[in-house]
């Protein structure tokens, strides 16, 4: 018994039900699919490769400015023009090569605060063009990010989006409470009156307003989490308060699911094993992990140059002889290909982690 038992499409981009099925299936199971920020068809392959090796379903994201770089940082970016096309572009991409590494993909948009609509405004576009066509929206999923606006309008706004995605069974994730960076969080000790720690009355009031909408939406709460890495010890994390979530919406509805919400863990980087395990364990499903890949992905390419550097000051001649070529040493196939290696090696990490390596 694996996740591709529960689903209905095996190997590629899945959407609507087949998501939510996908969701369960990891509260059953106790994990978490990491979502992995990607930039570039060479980061969707590293984060591919992993998950077919681990045997594990993937989530694909591409945030506001990594989409933009999908079209090329030349482009000009004023209305989001960079940002909808590169996003379109990676969607076909990452829909094209999926099915080849034989897995479950979910094909996901990240953080788009208030400022940013537009873009996600002209992926929808483009999600219901595709619809029209084929009955599915070109992505799995988007990111509402209005965390940073008041609470009725990020409630509101979100339910708005939901109700335009709902009728292609897209999932939508949003986000409550302030994901903080280094400062946040220091001195703070009343946690229960803290903005770092999203309560359990808001999981409740978003629970009710969306679920009569589509029940294909998820919530990243805040639990004093950090997007970065910043110095240990400024933010005290604590996942428990999810469990509260958990409970509170359950005795308000009566459901008889131990875990109603379907919870995203944003700022997973620089986190220990063991708040992860606790997070998923209180229905966490999906974890964003982007810092430390960005890390990763580098360290294979500066080694490799690092290592290789008097066979790359020039196109020929090096320590083996004066007339000796370079090219396969320079050839981007082969550099690039070290960052793929070293980011696929941190992805497979976190599946292990999360506890999503062999659910397939
Ligand atoms: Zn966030």
């Amino acid at each position: 018994m694996g996740v591709t038992d529960v689903l209905s499409v095996k190997a590629g981009v899945i959407y609507g039900e087949d998501v939510k099925k996908l969701f369960e299936y990891c509260q059953e199971k106790n994990f978490a699919i990491p979502a992995i920020n990607v930039t570039s068809s060479s980061t969707v392959v590293a984060a591919l490769e992993a998950a077919r090796d681990k045997k594990s379903p993937i989530i694909l994201q591409m945030s506001q400015g990594g989409a933009a770089y999908f079209a090329g940082k030349g482009v000009s970016n004023g209305k989001q023009e960079a940002s909808i096309a590169g996003a379109v572009a990676g969607a076909h991409y990452i829909r094209a090569v999926a099915p080849s590494y034989g897995i479950p993909v979910v094909l996901h948009t990240d953080h788009c605060a208030k400022k940013l609509l537009p873009w996600l405004d002209g992926m929808l576009d483009a999600d219901e063009a595709w619809h029209k066509d084929k009955g599915e929206p070109l992505f799995s999923s988007h990111m509402i990010d209005l965390s940073e606006e008041e609470v009725d309008f990020n409630i509101q706004t979100t339910a708005k989006y939901l109700k335009r995605a709902a009728p292609m069974k897209q999932w939508l994730e949003m986000e409550i409470g302030i994901t903080g960076g280094e400062e946040d969080g220091v001195n703070n000790e009343d946690v229960d009156n803290n903005s770092l720690y999203t309560q359990p009355e808001d999981i409740y009031n978003i629970y009710q307003t969306l679920s009569p909408i589509s029940p294909y939406f998820s919530i990243a709460a805040g639990f004093g989490n950090v997007h970065g890495v910043y110095k240990p010890g400024n933010v005290k994390l604590h996942p428990e308060l999810l469990s509260k979530h958990q409970k509170y919406v359950k005795d308000k509805t009566s459901s008889k699911k131990e875990k109603p919400v379907f919870l995203v863990f944003h700022g997973g980087s620089g986190s220990s094993k063991d708040e992860f395990k606790q997070a998923i364990s209180y229905g966490v499903v999906k974890v964003n992990l982007d810092t430390d890949l960005q890390y990763a992905y580098l360290t294979g390419i500066r080694d490799y140059v690092l290592n290789k550097k008097d066979y790359l000051m020039k196109q020929v001649g090096n320590p083996d002889g004066e007339d000796k070529p370079n090219k396969k040493y320079y050839d981007p196939r082969v550099w690039v290909r070290e960052g793929e290696k070293t980011m696929s090696k941190r992805v497979m990490e976190a599946l292990d982690d999360f506890n999503a390596a062999g659910q397939l």
